[in-house]
């Protein structure tokens, strides 16, 4: 049987609708399942970075809140008696560690160089006697973004994507994250401006830009341009947020200050999660560079701060304010407290995907966090600065197990990979079982068509030969008797082969119900095969068959239904008839092997090919389809003897002929006469 082709149309359209999305999807899912790792990679750095700037903002708002508390705590003026004053003071804040007086001329008043003198005292002066007294500068440092914010608005403005959309819109700014927001620090020395502005307007302390931006509105009530301050504070956040997010920018801000001999310092760590930065061996540069200036010059037209100092490599932190003589008072603030009350700022230093640590000046965490696996300090995943207040100090978060992304990322790739195999195979399946059904209905439409062509001829046939004879002994032009006999027994034939094809019509449709009915009795095969040859004999002969039966030497017995024998051993022979040209030979043999009664159909015709052979008792199954076909049937003859035989607890098989030909043979259970 030919298989129905597919129009092409209908081709295209499989591989428009079904193949070729499929296979797109599938090159764009396995495109971002190779992303994978950088997607994931990039989302833990956005949520860690996101808690490092919640951290350094309460970092600097703790430090804040040191400085108000010295502030609160300094006595008005130690002048008439340091040491009480000192020593109250001391008592007041756990802050003060070493406190010293400064007369208005920068002469050291206290601590005094004696026997009583503690060690912290004379280290103070040994350690800062050249800064305090104006003969050596110190390095005081600030923030790039917030001294280089003219020249990255200038930068900025160069059109570019992203950029050009935050320019146009400028009233968004202060909306924007906290990332840029706790960027915004400002100089220490503004920092303390900024608060005694802060406090002399009645403005609220809490934590930069809102803060900066009401103490810049507070500044503005009392300037004669209120609108200049926000501008200002505007225009910092958007300088913050332009240059950590623009790597030009920052590359050209550097280079800039390079130039200017601002020499920006390299951090303490390289975080891994960053390491798209031009030079890979080395730590990224600061975002706090640093200008040499004397004490004097940081403390001109303020009224107290916090400065940040190096000795050697160690920090200390300087809290002072001026008194009304214009005397300074000070303190080194206690580094041991600082950090403790630093450290008790932040959250939880271990997650189950990050270790968060504070880093100081030389690179070592304040408090090691509760973790087994020994790491590298230096190598975060991503880290943060604190403050120019802390310079070289960074809040850093770790992944708890470096393997984490690539896991994590396997595993997802794992499920994508999965999840797109299965939807490419169920695409293609379903696509695949359309065609399919699409296919054997088309096939089934076409198998109709020709089956009621056939119908129609193979009733024609039989119907023209009983006409012929009828008219001929209608009209009486046939005298002799013997052959008016012959006639009519042909005209049985005829219409025997008529009944037959009709029940085999009607039997198809009966078997596909279920409701063809039986009547089992006992048959005796060599009767019922010479009843057979006996009806066709007649025809096969006058049609030039030499017919012959080979009866079985001893009577064999079946029990099963006579009809349904019959029909099934006449539609072979029927084919036997069909299916033969010049050698027109039918044999039926009836035998018993092992307990089985057979009856063969021999015959000497065209036979039929192995490919054939495996489907030949399919129904509608026909060796050649054409409707042209010399031999005209309905594919059902097969089918339904083998049904009928199959009912009746046998089968039917075929095998070629030795020396050409087919042999169709039925077996049927033997049974005893009872
Ligand atoms: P049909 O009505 O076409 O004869 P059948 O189911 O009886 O339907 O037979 C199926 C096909 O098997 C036939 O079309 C023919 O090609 C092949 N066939 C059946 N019997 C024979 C035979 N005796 N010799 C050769 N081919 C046969």
């Amino acid at each position: 049987m030919k298989k129905v082709r597919l129009s092409s149309h209908l081709r295209l359209l499989f591989m428009g609708a079904v193949v070729l999305p499929a296979a797109l999807l599938a090159f764009l899912a396995i495109r971002a399942i190779n992303r994978e790792e950088a997607f994931i990679e990039r989302q833990y750095s956005q949520t860690f970075s996101a808690e490092l700037v919640h951290a350094v903002g309460l970092l600097t708002d703790e430090l804040d809140r040191m400085r108000e508390e010295l502030e609160r705590t300094v006595p008005p003026s130690a002048a008439n008696d340091p040491a009480a004053s000192f020593k109250l003071w001391k008592q007041g804040t756990a802050l003060v560690r070493t406190p010293f007086l400064l007369s208005s001329q920068f002469k050291i008043l206290w601590p005094k160089v004696s026997s009583s003198a503690s060690a912290d005292e004379l280290a103070f002066i040994n350690g800062n006697r050249e800064f305090v007294t104006n003969r050596a500068g110190i390095p005081v440092y600030s923030n790039i973004a917030v001294v280089y914010r003219e020249e990255i608005a200038g930068l900025a403005q160069v059109p570019a994507g992203a950029q050009v959309e935050t320019e146009s819109k400028p009233a968004e700014v202060p909306a924007q994250s906290a990332q840029t927001q706790s960027q915004v620090a400002l100089s220490p020395v503004v920092m303390a401006e900024k608060k005694s502005e802060d406090k002399a307007s009645g403005a609220l302390p809490s934590g930069y830009p809102e803060k900066q931006a009401r103490q810049e509105k507070g500044k503005a009530l009392a300037a004669p341009r209120p609108q200049q301050a926000e501008t200002d504070s505007l225009k910092t956040q958007k300088a913050l947020k332009d240059f950590e997010e623009n790597e030009s920018i920052q590359q050209q801000v550097y280079q800039q200050a390079r130039d200017r001999g601002q020499q920006p310092t390299l951090r303490n760590v390289m975080p891994s999660a960053e390491e798209a930065r031009p030079n890979k061996a080395e730590p990224p540069e600061s975002i706090f560079i640093s200008e040499p200036k004397k004490f004097n010059q940081i403390i001109a037209g303020r009224e107290s701060g916090l400065i940040p100092r190096f000795l050697g490599e160690t920090l200390n932190l300087f809290f002072w304010k001026k008194d009304s003589g214009g005397r300074i008072l000070g303190c080194v603030i206690d580094d041991a407290v600082l950090r403790a009350r630093l450290i008790g700022r932040l959250p939880a230093a271990l997650s189950a995907s990050r270790v968060l640590a504070v880093l100081d000046e030389a690179g070592r965490p304040l408090v090691t966090p509760p973790e087994a696996a020994p790491r590298d300090w230096r190598r975060p995943f991503v880290a943060r600065e604190v403050s120019e207040l802390l310079p070289r100090w960074e809040v850093a978060a770790y992944l708890t197990d470096p393997n984490l992304i690539r896991s994590r990322a396997n595993q997802t790739a794992g499920l994508l990979w999965a999840l797109v195999l299965a939807f490419l195979l169920s695409i293609l399946a379903g696509g695949t079982l359309v065609l399919r059904t699409l296919r054997s209905e088309m096939e089934m439409a076409r198998k109709k068509t020709t089956f009621v062509t056939n119908v129609s001829h193979e009733l024609k046939t039989p119907l023209t030969s009983i006409r012929m004879f009828a008219e001929m002994l209608k009209e009486g032009r046939q005298p002799d008797p013997r052959r008016q006999e012959q006639y009519l027994d042909l005209m049985v034939s005829e219409t025997d082969r008529l009944t037959r094809l009709i029940n085999n019509v009607l039997d198809f449709s009966r078997l596909e119900r279920g409701q063809k009915q039986y009547t089992p009795k006992l048959l005796e095969l060599n009767r019922l095969a010479q009843d057979l040859v006996q009806s066709q004999r007649l025809r096969l002969e006058h049609n030039g068959f030499r017919v012959e039966l080979r009866a079985a030497s001893q009577p064999v017995f079946i029990r099963a239904d006579e009809e349904a024998v019959k029909q099934a051993a006449l539609n072979l022979m029927s084919n036997a008839e069909k299916y033969s040209e010049a050698r027109r030979e039918v044999e039926v043999e009836i035998a018993v092997l092992g307990g089985q009664a057979l009856l063969r159909v021999k015959d000497r015709g065209v036979g039929i090919s192995p490919a054939q052979a495996k489907k030949l008792f399919q129904e509608f199954y026909r060796a050649d389809e054409s409707l042209t076909s010399r031999t005209k049937g309905t594919g059902l003859g097969l089918s339904i003897a083998r049904r009928l035989a199959r009912d009746q607890g046998g089968d039917i098989t075929y095998a070629p002929r030795e020396g050409g030909g087919s042999v169709f043979e039925i077996r049927l259970p033997g049974s005893e006469p009872s």
